[in-house]
């Protein structure tokens, strides 16, 4: 089953405002446990002792990194992990490898399988549908 491309582009979008929005939790996160680790070093005296505040130091990388790749990458992030299907043209039958040209219905000519509704617009020859000179 080839989602159409209107789904996968209101997928994306939920996808990357989830991503965005969890890049700004973990950079509230990130900023809770850099305020901790400098609020008890500046007291204790002890602020770049990397040892004894190993875990603060962590929890601050993880989240920046996760805040980074959530405000910054999330555009990338979202289009590698949900690509648009783009076919070659001529499409084919799934079913039988019959090139799909000029489709007047969903519906494969030569075997009768029925198609996604999409194939009708990728059947057209490129010129007709606009797409030739992309
Ligand atoms: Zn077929």
């Amino acid at each position: 089953m080839i989602p159409d491309v209107a789904s996968v582009l209101r997928w994306r979008a939920l996808f990357r405002a989830g991503l965005r929005l969890s890049g700004l939790v973990a950079g509230a996160v990130g900023l809770a446990f850099l305020t901790a680790w400098a609020i008890e070093g500046v007291n204790d005296r002890d602020f770049f002792s990397l040892y004894w505040y190993r875990w603060h130091a962590a929890a601050v990388a993880s989240c920046g990194l996760w805040c980074a790749v959530g405000l910054v990458l999330a555009g990338p992030v979202t289009r590698f992990l949900l690509p648009l299907h783009r076919p070659a043209w001529p499409p084919r039958c799934p079913a039988c490898r019959h090139e799909l040209v000029s489709l007047r219905e969903a519906r494969c000519p030569e075997c009768g399988i029925e198609l996604p509704g999409a194939f009708v617009s990728w059947s057209e020859p490129r010129e007709r549908a606009g797409r030739g000179a992309a």
